[in-house]
């Protein structure tokens, strides 16, 4: 099962007038009366937005509002010739606050469009219907789908990123239905400028004479509360959950790269209709829906719940999409706003950039030549491989990186037997790509007695495991003699099986103010066998402080590194990428390994770990996407490259990448497939869906996909059973066995 996003956006609704020139039967909205909110009260409304985590601004409003006499006056009073003028205000003063203005004013003019289209980050009208004869819209003419085909139309000509959508239930029958989004996707395709569709089926309202919309609204948000059932009007028509699933599929099939959007307020079936294919929850107004007052938004916490055992990750994206967010089509005031607080949305493109920085791709060339001799590269080579996005060059740099590594670590493939237990998730850091540590008080978090440890331990030695990676969270208890005690008795009850444990970030933790030389002889004695060189992430303060202020420096990650070396332990050096980071941070990141390296020789492989953003803070609030596949690849070799013949071992994580990616990876410069683990809860509880424990035939299996030979191996890379190709088996003679394996030594190598 793969994981699949689905999106909303945390908005606040401007409902700047509700003067409508329409009388369109089924809207609780609009009033006939002059109504317009002055401007010290939009911009109070602005900054109450900011204060409630808005980053989206709907303006909502009738449709030409100042053909009412009393609003134009008081639009002239303000300053202001016409509505627009006015909504063109508002949309200022809220980007200046960093909110990016989402317009739905009704169906305007070009020029009006054009106005807009200076200070929103995208704009929207519902088409409704293409039945230009419904009962409910008569009297409203700028209702007609002739007129509202046009502006939509208008809006792909000028480049708007643009959100549309049908009514469901106001009197048109299934086929005007289909013929809708037909019509939807006509545009776009001229176009290409719609990035959701709204299926939004009718629910009656009661009138609101005399009432203010909004306050229901807001109201309605605060408790929880929704309204009284109303009785259906005789024009409705009704519609179940199979009608709504047909048009799931149907805008699926005619608009694959549009978002469709479902509101959650609005009926119990959201849900299946994710299941259907629906991709977008829409826009949850903190302030309430001030179209259907007495429905409020669930909290994206409560949906989310519901998503997540279903396979999706519930996640934050702004009003305008990613693939809208550039020069082309928003305007650089705009993008500004995006670049400076929403950076993080803007998606990576295959080169792994956000920021402008100039690369030098005419050093990739003689860097590949330089890395597949060993050599090491500088900052900018590095930078510019990371970033590189030509094919050719790709294939250049997978190639050189695999000629590297059948120099440097041979044919065979590698795996070891492994368990891994997380003895506790309670963690006082808050690292924001985290989705396994949680506070003490949290429901869901748990620590391990000494019987579950115990019991732990004994099934890793039944399965077979020679070694148990032990990493837990920061917990605020723990001492070093708590680190200890679980050394002690993992050994008691496991005496052959190695111990790699602690994290540098542990290290750091559990030392307190105790020299580390002394802290890594006492863990020693207690039983550590080699240490983890996670919490590594992107050693660079700049990443660090934007993703895990918390964490330990890269000085003292470096400091706990060269105490481990020198207490005589092996490593593994690690790289969480595909976040935030940059090229030339990650080139960054490589140097400090490298040097490192060079100066204590303890990494005995090298493990990068690409990021699964589902149900961490980054990918629910940050628009962090899951790296692809061909990037994934990509860095990998570079990774390879980097290192040059420094660090022997390459390992591909399958808990991140899948067995499939990884076996894949055995073609970028990787030997290693590292563990069975058993039980894998930390990229689990971030989202990850390739499951959390594999059997060495699986492993050995991949290796032989790849055509290559295959091998168990102990954590510090003794050969424990070899498991070559059947050819080769067959070579040496049916005698030998074929593929049982070969047992090699036992022992670990030295
Ligand atoms: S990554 Fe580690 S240190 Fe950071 S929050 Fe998660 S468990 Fe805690």
């Amino acid at each position: 099962m793969s994981r699949r996003r689905v999106t909303f956006s945390r908005n606040f609704t401007l409902s700047l007038s509700r003067t409508c020139r329409c009388y369109c039967k089924y809207c609780a909205f609009a009033t006939h009366r002059p109504h317009l909110y002055a401007p010290d009260e939009v911009e109070r409304l602005l900054d109450d937005a900011v204060r409630r985590g808005a980053k989206e601004l709907l303006v909502l409003t009738g449709e030409r509002p100042e053909v009412n006499p009393e609003v134009a006056s008081r639009l002239a009073s303000y300053g202001h010739d016409d509505f627009t003028a006015y909504v063109a205000w508002a949309c200022e003063r809220a980007l200046e606050r960093g909110l990016l203005p989402h317009t739905n004013i009704g169906a305007v003019s070009k020029a009006d469009l054009a106005r807009l289209r200076e200070v929103t980050a995208s704009q929207g009208l519902m088409l409704e219907s293409v039945n230009p004869d419904l009962v409910v819209h008569q009297g409203s003419p700028t209702k007609h789908p002739a007129v509202r085909l046009d502006t939509i139309r208008t809006a792909g000509e000028l480049k708007i990123p643009f959100t549309s959508g049908i009514l469901v239930g106001i009197g048109e029958s299934p086929e005007e239905r289909l013929d809708s989004l037909a019509a939807l996707a006509a545009v776009h395709a001229e176009y290409g400028h719609l990035q959701e569709v709204i299926l939004q089926n009718f629910v009656p309202h009661p009138r609101y004479y005399g009432a203010e919309p909004a306050e229901i609204a807001d109201e309605a948000q605060q408790t929880g509360a929704h309204g009284e059932p109303v009785d259906t009007p005789a024009w409705a028509t009704p519609i179940t959950l199979d009608d709504m699933r047909v048009l799931v599929r149907e805008c699926r099939r005619l608009m694959p790269d549009v978002g469709v959007q479902i509101p959650p307020n609005l009926s119990d079936w959201w849900l299946p209709l994710v299941d259907g294919g629906a991709t977008d929850l829409g826009g949850l107004s903190a302030n309430g829906d001030h179209i259907s007052p007495e429905h409020p938004f669930p909290s994206p916490h409560r949906m989310r719940k519901l998503l997540q055992p279903n396979g999706y990750a519930l996640t934050e994206r702004l009003c305008v999409y990613p693939q809208y967010m550039d020069g082309e089509w928003l305007e650089p005031g705009v993008l500004d706003v995006i670049k400076r607080k929403y950076w993080s949305f803007i998606p990576r493109r295959g080169s792994g950039r956000r920021s402008d920085r100039s690369i030098r791709r005419d050093l990739v060339a003689p860097a590949i030549e330089k890395a597949r001799e060993g050599g090491r590269l500088d900052a900018e080579e590095l930078t510019a491989m990371f970033a590189e996005t030509r094919p050719e060059a790709i294939e250049d740099m997978r190639q050189a990186a695999d000629d590297l590594r059948r120099e440097v670590a041979g044919d065979e493939v590698t795996f070891v037997v492994n368990r891994n237990i997380n003895v506790s998730n309670i963690c006082v850091v808050g690292c924001a790509f985290c989705g396994f540590g949680q506070g003490k008080r949290s429901p869901d978090a748990y620590e391990h007695g000494e019987e579950e440890f115990v019991r732990r331990v004994r099934e890793a030695v039944e399965f077979g495991a020679t070694e148990i990676c032990m990493q837990s969270g920061i917990h605020p208890d723990w001492t070093i003699d708590d680190y200890e005690g679980w050394l002690r008795l993992a050994q008691e009850v496991a005496p052959d099986v190695h111990l790699h444990a602690y994290s540098p970030m542990e290290v750091d933790h559990l030392a307190g103010n105790m020299p580390l030389d002394e802290v890594f002889a006492r863990l020693k004695e207690a039983g550590l066998g080699s240490t983890p060189g996670t919490a590594a992430e992107v050693l660079d303060d700049g990443v660090r402080e934007r993703i895990s202020p918390n964490k330990l420096p890269v000085r003292r990650w470096v400091e706990v590194m060269e105490a481990s070396a020198r207490a005589g332990l092996s490593t593994s050096a690690t790289v969480m990428f595909g976040h935030i980071e940059e090229p030339w941070e990650l080139a960054e990141h490589m140097r400090v390994i490298r040097e490192l390296q060079e100066r204590t020789d303890a990494f005995n492989e090298f493990v990068p770990l690409s990021f699964i953003p589902f149900h961490t803070l980054l990918g629910r609030t940050h628009g962090i996407e899951e790296i692809s596949r061909e990037e994934n690849l990509k860095h990998t070799a570079v990774f390879r490259l980097a290192l040059g013949r420094s660090v022997r071992s390459l390992q591909a994580s399958w808990v991140k990448m899948g067995l499939d990616a990884a076996t894949e990876a055995l073609d970028w410069g990787v030997n290693d497939l590292g563990g069975t683990l058993m039980e894998e809860n930390i990229s689990r509880l971030a989202g990850s869906y390739h499951g959390v424990r594999l059997e060495p035939h699986d492993l050995i299996g991949a290796a032989h996909a790849a055509g290559r030979p295959a091998a168990e191996r102990t954590t510090l890379y003794g050969i424990r059973k070899s498991y070559p190709l059947a050819e080769e088996v067959l070579a040496a003679g049916a005698d030998q066995g074929g593929g049982a394996g070969t047992v090699v030594f036992g022992d670990e190598a030295a």
